[in-house]
Order: structure tokens, then sequence, then C-alpha cells
């Protein structure tokens, strides 16, 4: 079954084709991304196993873009298709699927009503997912199309875990709790280090660290997500690229008052201005902190903050857990940084947390890191939310038939 995985951000169209004999069967044949929509620049760079290509052009927006990826998948010298037709189902990347959705689902009028009304929780990325979802609809009509949502995998927190102390009737009223961002990766790593530790899934205790530009943890008990770090937004949590993660609610008021800021400006500096960028006033990617950390203290001192609250983090859930068993870092930072992962577990030893250093230098591949006698066993595991997205529709559309 060819299947195109398609994930629209506010002005990006990031996409696969997978050709899937079965889940653990498939075949990238092409992949890409359409950049700058809407803004002077927009350009496509589409990538075969013959070769690159990189297309300049207006693209005015989301449905342009998609229409784009098609013309470049199904004709042309990067063609790897014949038709459109052989596109035989899509699955979309949905970030928001509020309280209705756990898993993930075949886009009916319904569905596509149900993720419009969670525009609201998710302002920011909601609505290019829809733009995203109609363009498809319009360009490949009767072509079935699934949503797989972030939060879903998090629909398995307990109650106590995702109720925020603060009056009741805001849930009530706004539906305000924990939802967690990021499922689909915490999903694949998850079910990636049972297969890497030949066990069960469902009878692990594991800490999924996902730390790319955005940075959540998951505390995973036997298959479910118990707890995460972001919470009804994506804010809340860990230290980020540019986002503060937690901090006093009252330092919100406190900015207002004192330099006379509008809440809209006190959000903009929490989600834009803060976290790496915000304590060492260099830079949001990691790397520069680290080459700018032996001559800079606060480079230095915003790696100590990473690694200080990723370990509380790691602490809590090992006490929520009641043990673990697996620890596995992933994304950007996750998949890349040996510094920070060292920096992360060295001093939890005491948890049964013992890394290797050569084990450590690996990169962007799976890998454990810890050492044979480590009773946690510390892995690597780049991680593939296409591939999740991908094998989601392909056995949504499978039952279809
Ligand atoms: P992601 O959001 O998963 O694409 O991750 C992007 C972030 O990962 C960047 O902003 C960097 O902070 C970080 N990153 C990527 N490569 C490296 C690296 N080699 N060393 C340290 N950090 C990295």
């Amino acid at each position: 079954m060819n299947i195109l995985v398609v994930n629209c951000g506010s002005s990006t169209v990031k996409y696969q084709l997978f050709q899937m004999e079965d889940e653990d069967h498939y075949n990238v044949m092409a992949k890409g991304v359409v950049e700058r929509i809407g803004i002077p620049g927009s350009r496509l760079e589409h990538h075969t196993p013959s070769g690159d290509f990189v297309e300049e052009q207006p693209v005015a927006n989301h449905r342009v873009a998609l229409e784009l990826v098609l013309a470049t998948l199904t004709a042309g010298k990067a063609r790897v298709l014949s038709s459109i037709r052989e596109i035989e189902a899509v699955g979309h990347r949905v970030v928001h699927g509020g309280e209705k959705f756990t898993g993930s689902v075949l886009i009916t009028d319904e569905v596509l009503a149900a993720i419009r009304s969670f525009a609201d929780l998710a302002p920011l990325h909601n609505p290019p997912n829809i733009l995203g979802i109609e363009a498809c609809q319009e360009l490949m009509p009767g072509t079935p199309q699934v949503a797989v949502f972030d939060t879903a995998f998090h629909g398995t927190l307990p109650e106590y875990a995702y109720i925020y102390p603060i009056p009741y009737e805001y849930y009530e009223k706004y539906r305000i709790r924990r939802y967690g961002f990021h499922g689909t990766s915490h999903r694949y790593v998850a079910e990636r280090a049972a297969k890497m530790m030949g066990r069960d899934l469902g009878e692990l205790r594991l800490i999924t660290c996902h730390m790319g530009s955005g940075v959540s943890f998951a505390a995973i008990r036997y298959g479910k997500s118990i707890d995460t770090s972001m919470g009804f937004t994506p804010l809340e949590g860990l230290v980020m690229g540019t986002r503060c993660g937690d901090i006093d609610p009252a330092i919100i008021f406190f900015l207002m008052d004192k330099e006379g800021l509008s809440a809209k400006q006190v959000e903009e500096i929490l989600n834009k201005k803060s976290g790496v960028l915000g304590v060492s006033g260099i830079s949001s990617d990691t790397r520069d902190i680290e080459d700018a950390a032996p001559h800079n203290h606060r480079a230095r001192l915003t790696l100590e903050i990473i690694a200080y609250r990723a370990k509380k983090y790691i602490g809590a859930y090992y006490a929520i857990l009641g043990g673990l068993d697996g620890l596995v870092f992933t994304a950007g930072i996750g998949e890349n940084s040996s510094y920070i992962r060292k920096s992360i577990c060295s001093g939890l030893e005491h948890l049964g947390i013992l890394i290797d250093d050569e084990r450590n230098t690996v990169r962007r591949k799976e890998a454990f890191i810890s050492r044979d006698d480590s009773p946690v066993k510390v892995m690597v595991i780049p991680t593939n939310e296409e591939l999740m997205i991908a094998r989601d529709t392909w056995r949504i559309v499978r039952t279809m038939r």
C-alpha cells in the first residue's frame, strides 16, 4: 500500500511516501519539505533514492504546497509514481486530539469537525493540520485519510495526573488539563526500546526523553503513558530551545506589572525568548551552547540547568513508575549530544543508571549506551514519527478493504 504521510506546520509541509508491505516491511520512496509557505522564498526540497531535487517557486498556501508535492511525486525527473491514484491512503499528523481521540482514526466529516473544535487548544498547530487535510481531500477525493494525534498516546494518564490543582470548574468549562504532546514519538521509541531489550513492552517501566527544540519526557508503565512533562500546552515541563518549561506562574503577573507587558507579550517571551535562548543569550541551539560553554558562564549555566531539571524529572518518574527498566534518549539533542546525555545521567548511578562513555559517543543510531552491568538499560533511539503515522494508517485502511 502506498501511503503519503503529511505533516503541516504553519509555514511548512513535510511529507514522506511509504510503500508498505506490512507494518515491519516498508520502503521510503520519497520524502521532502515545502518551506516558507505564504512568504517570499518558498521552496520544495525533495529526496528520492535516485537523487535530491530543489524547486524554488512561490507557494501561496497549503493547498498549493500539496499540489506541488503531488506533481513532484507523479511527474518530471523526480517522479516515483505514475499517477496520484497510486497513493492509496494519506496519514496526517494532527497535534491536538483533545479528550476525544486516544488513538488514530479514519477522517470523516465528524472527525474533522472535532479537530476543528480543538483549534482553541492548539491555535498554532491544529489550523495548519486542518488545511492539509482539506487540501488532500480536494486533491485526492475518495482516498482514505487518517489522523494520528500527538496527544493520543497520553490518553492513558490517570485523572490525578492530568487534573491541575486550579478550580475544577475550569476543567469542566474549558477542558484545561494535562494533555501531553510528542505522543507518536514516545510511542515509537518505547516500542523500539522493548524490541532492543528483547522484552515485552507490557512488562517494562520506561522513561522516554524526547529532547529536540521541544522537549518532553514520558513515564511509560507496561506500555501506557502514565505521566508526561508537557501539559495543557507544550510550554510546560523541561527547558526547551525557546520555551521556559516549568516556572512559578506568579512570574507572569510580576513581569506584567513591572514591565507593563500584556498577557500576549509575556506569552511570547515564555514561548519564543526563554529556555536555552533566554538563559544563554546566545542561541536556542544546544550545539552553539556546547561550543560556547568552555569560555562563557551563561552557556555553561544553561547546560547545567538542562541537566539538573532533566534529573529531577527522571527522579520523579522513577518514583511513580516504582523502579525503572529502560531510559531512552531521542530527537535532535537526545540522538546527538553525548555531552548532554552524560550530564543528565551522571549522579544517577544510585538509581541504577550507569553510562558507558565509549558507547555514549553514538549519534543518530539505535544503541545501548549503558554499561553491561547497568541495572537500567540506557538507549539512544532515533525517533520516526512518520513511520508510526504510516503504520497506523496502514492498519486502519487495511481493515476497510
Ligand atoms: P529536533 O527538534 O528534534 O529537530 O531537534 C533540533 C535540536 O536538536 C537543535 O535545535 C539542537 O539544539 C539539537 N541538536 C541537533 N543536533 C545536535 C548535535 N549534534 N549536538 C547537540 N544538539 C543537537
